[in-house]
């Protein structure tokens, strides 16, 4: 197969063809470095200036305030899932509150038990993790170190539109599946972290932005690698960083900037795109059966089932026949979830929306 099919993976996902481009045109020499971006030291001026430059792009897209620094970490948002409780809550006397909408928020909190008093402030698990807390549900803990949410869940395809009420306690949050695809009021949160894999670059490279005063609360006996501030003091290169991600995901700062207009103009594509599914979803007369209540939809994960596991297997496989790949929902909760991320092009999602009405007509 040398052609391009149109990709659903939920991660690693589709990225912008513009930014391949780039990375294969400079693939055997970054411009002025004399070697590729695979090549060059960390600690040598070219590609201090590609990590200078992938922070100031997503400052400049995500507004990130003075008092927050950005890392570029390894490890995925599953070994955030360890540092946030090891730094924020370790040894603190707190207790971390935990809001279950999904799967992976889920995950997050099997970690954090281990590293001190935890407790769940609301859990969607008796609903099948449809729908988000209602105003008024959250049981935020008396001495709460941080609450942690998961922004977009993407299993389930729960998404948060807006940040919910946590008074002055630090909103931590897992962004993992919406970062950048949206414009976030990062003053709102503690700290943000989210692996590339999905909107931000390849997998490898973790974003994580902390604000100024939590960075202060790590231990020193944490090891070495897993202190926030040790990655803060060195502008991520504490130890070797990530490189070639990190480059990938200047390229793509760059490129929501110049070529998508910035957050707020990718968000409304993200709308849109969305919309075709859901509606085909809504219009179908119960044949396709969307997962979330509609006001939790997530933009980047739909996610639905059909009437008959059978007729999910032959819808996939019909799919998969006309190049609209990788549909199946994850293996924990099967049926369909089509991940439209913002690389997703328009045309993607036509020719999917295309196939579900003619594959509802047809049984
Ligand atoms: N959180 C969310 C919301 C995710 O979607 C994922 C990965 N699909 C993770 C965490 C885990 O990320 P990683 O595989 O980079 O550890």
């Amino acid at each position: 197969m040398s052609e391009r099919v149109f990709n659903f993976s939920a991660g690693p996902a589709v990225l912008p063809i513009p930014v391949l481009e780039e990375i294969q045109r400079d693939m055997l020499v970054l411009p002025g470095a004399g070697a590729s971006i695979l090549e060059i030291s960390h600690r040598g001026k070219d590609f201090v200036a590609v990590l200078e430059d992938a922070e100031r792009q997503l400052r400049d897209l995500l507004a990130i305030p003075n008092n927050y620094k950005v890392l570029f970490l390894q490890g995925g948002s599953r070994l955030q899932f360890s540092m946030v409780p090891m730094n924020l809550l370790r040894g603190s006397g707190k207790t971390a509150d935990y809001l279950l909408t999904g799967s992976w928020g889920k995950k997050a909190l099997d970690e954090a038990v281990k590293e001190g008093a935890t407790h769940v402030c609301w859990d969607g698990k008796p609903h099948n993790y449809d729908r988000l807390p209602a105003a008024g549900e959250l049981q935020l803990s008396d001495n709460s170190a941080y609450v942690h949410i998961t922004s977009n869940e993407t299993i389930e395809g729960v998404q948060f539109s807006t940040e919910p009420d946590v008074g002055d306690t630090p909103l931590v949050a897992d962004l993992s599946s919406d970062f950048l695809s949206r414009p976030v009021p990062v003053e709102r949160y503690g700290l943000i972290y989210a692996c590339a894999q999905k909107n931000a670059g390849p997998a490898g490279v973790t974003v994580v932005i902390i604000r100024d005063d939590l960075l202060a609360l790590g231990d020193k006996s944490l090891p070495g690698m897993l202190l926030y501030r040790n990655h803060s003091e060195n502008d991520s290169c504490y130890n070797t960083p990530p490189t070639f991600g990190v480059y990938v995901v200047g390229l793509i700062a760059k490129w929501l900037q110049e070529e998508i207009g910035g957050l707020a103009s990718m968000a409304e594509r993200n709308q849109e795109k969305a919309a075709l599914l859901y509606d085909v979803i809504d219009d179908s007369d119960g044949f396709y059966q969307g997962h979330a209540a509609r006001e939790c939809r997530s933009l980047m994960n739909v996610t639905f089932r059909l009437p008959s596991e059978d007729l999910e297997k032959s819808f996939l496989q019909q799919a998969t026949e006309r190049d609209l790949c990788s549909l199946a929902g994850h293996r924990s909760v099967g049926g369909i979830r089509a991940s439209i991320y913002n690389a997703m092009p328009r045309a993607g999602v036509e020719a999917l929306r295309d196939f579900m009405q003619e594959f509802r007509q047809a049984n």
